[in-house]
């Protein structure tokens, strides 16, 4: 049965933990930036991390790109920049809990996706095969890329010249073959090191999101019902809670507060049992953690209900009859442009083409990578569209 006390015990206020743990990532006592730059006046340096973020033209793109549903299908489906905001949120909650730096979680998890492409993981799968003879797409990668590299705002330096700890949380995933290219920040991976409990968290808030958010929209579609949820242990179970609690309650706020209910439960859950993982391992410092196994992370029971939510938006909403012709179509709009662009550089908008000279494949998946869903929509029909002779 599913565990009653995951989402009966509330959380002690956080007021009273303004101290920053032993463990916790401290801004005076970061490895610092690639470019030496003086100390920021008025923040910390992840505050200025934050900050360079949320002025970052990637950033602002988050609003016009998907995660499940295009961008036009309706006002009210998430998008990645509205993601990222849950993803900050949650995550802050989570490291006040534990009197670690929400400084530092906020910064990883607004930039968590800047390296998504439009359409969401369609998109993604189009650029990775279409670049799989020219070292592959992966958007954690394209991430790091756009905060190292892509961006074009500061005099002294390409990209936004961020701290290693902010850089290292946004390199989630990264494999065995790619880590030695990337530096600092690759090393872990090929040491089998942890990142900071700040990174582990964005991670997980990451999770806790997507999975209750796709749930939220993919009922406001009508692809998923209130029915078929019903097989799913955690959504059930709050869900009873709530029509007993309010017997006459119908529509959208059974839906909300149902869902309400299931964050709570995941971030009561993560907060206790990563108390209970940094009670037993006892790091003394960040470098301590990297030693560690995770120490942020779910009980088992939760992280059983976790994946079985997972299998359920899997088989019904990701594979959704409608989902796979959004996703076909996406898929086959990146690969036109990839293709034609790969095929004549000189269609290339001209900031591109003098970068195309010497890295051709990489400066077009960087410039498809870098389009919002509506952008690759008309760069398509400029292109393709029979009929339409226009620049
Ligand atoms: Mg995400």
């Amino acid at each position: 049965m599913f565990p009653k006390r995951c989402w009966s015990r509330r959380l002690r206020p956080a007021a009273a933990m303004a101290e920053l743990a032993p463990y916790a990532a401290h801004p005076d006592q970061s490895r610092g930036r690639r470019h030496p730059e003086p100390p920021p006046m008025g923040r910390n340096e992840y505050q200025r991390d934050r900050d360079r973020i949320v002025h970052s033209t990637a950033f602002r793109r988050l609003e016009y790109k998907t995660q499940v549903f295009v961008n036009h299908e309706g006002d009210l489906f998430r998008t990645r920049l509205t993601h990222s905001l849950e993803v900050a949120q949650i995550g802050r909650t989570i490291a006040r809990n534990l009197r670690l730096n929400e400084d530092l979680v906020e910064a990883v998890a607004l930039a968590h996706d800047l390296g998504h492409t439009p359409f969401g993981h369609a998109g993604q799968e189009a650029l990775n095969s279409a670049m799989k003879d020219h070292g592959g797409f992966e958007h954690n990668l394209q991430s790091l890329r756009v905060v190292d590299l892509l961006e074009e705002r500061y005099a002294e330096f390409d990209g936004l010249n961020l701290t290693f700890e902010t850089r290292e949380g946004i390199l989630k995933h990264c494999s065995p073959q790619n880590a030695p290219e990337l530096g600092d920040v690759g090393q872990r991976f090929l040491q089998g090191k942890r990142p900071s409990l700040e990174a582990q968290i964005a991670n997980l808030a990451d999770e806790i999101a997507y999975n209750n958010h796709d749930v939220d929209d993919g009922l406001r579609s009508g692809l998923l019902t209130l029915e078929q949820l019903q097989e799913v242990r955690m959504f059930a179970e709050h869900l009873n809670e709530v029509r007993r609690a309010y017997p006459g309650l119908v529509g959208r706020r059974l839906i909300h507060e149902t869902i309400r209910r299931m964050i709570n439960t995941l971030v009561n859950d993560l907060v206790r049992q990563s108390q209970a993982l940094i009670a037993t391992h006892r790091p003394a410092s960040l470098e301590e953690v990297r030693e560690c196994p995770p120490l942020i992370a779910f009980s088992p029971e939760i992280a059983e209900c976790q994946r079985e939510l997972k299998g359920f938006l899997r088989t019904h909403l990701y594979r959704h009859y409608r989902v796979a012709r959004m996703t076909a179509k996406a898929k086959r709009i990146l690969l036109d442009l990839f293709h034609a662009f790969v095929a004549d550089p000189r269609l290339l908008p001209p900031q591109f083409q003098e970068k195309a000279e010497n890295h051709l494949h990489r400066t077009v998946a960087d410039y498809i990578a870098g389009m919002t869903d509506r952008y690759a929509i008309r760069e398509h029909q400029r292109l393709f569209a029979v009929g339409e002779i226009t620049p």
